[in-house]
């Protein structure tokens, strides 16, 4: 029996570089290896600047210290949005 054509998928990587790529696997998110590792790498460092953030806030409760946490945040969803932006570009 003859084997079916795999679909294939036109993605644009999740990293954020804004590479188009196919697939024939509709879970991959990302264009390369290196473009996995590089977001995994910015999510875990974006994560643990944001958790000693929070611990500082929760344990000393310093002056300034949940605007830090939001300035932090304010980061992340910026950074994001200019991955966005070159997305769509
Ligand atoms: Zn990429």
């Amino acid at each position: 029996m003859p084997r079916r054509p795999q679909p294939v998928y036109d993605r644009i990587c999740a990293c954020g570089c804004g590479k188009q790529f196919q697939s024939t696997r509709h879970y991959k998110r990302f264009a390369t290896l290196e473009c996995q590792v590089r977001h995994n790498n910015r999510k875990s460092a974006r994560g643990a600047k944001l958790i000693d953030a929070a611990i500082r806030w929760r344990k000393k409760r310093d002056k300034g210290s949940f605007t830090d946490m939001c300035a932090i945040l304010d980061d992340i969803i910026a950074e994001d949005r200019k991955y966005e932006k070159a997305r769509k570009a």
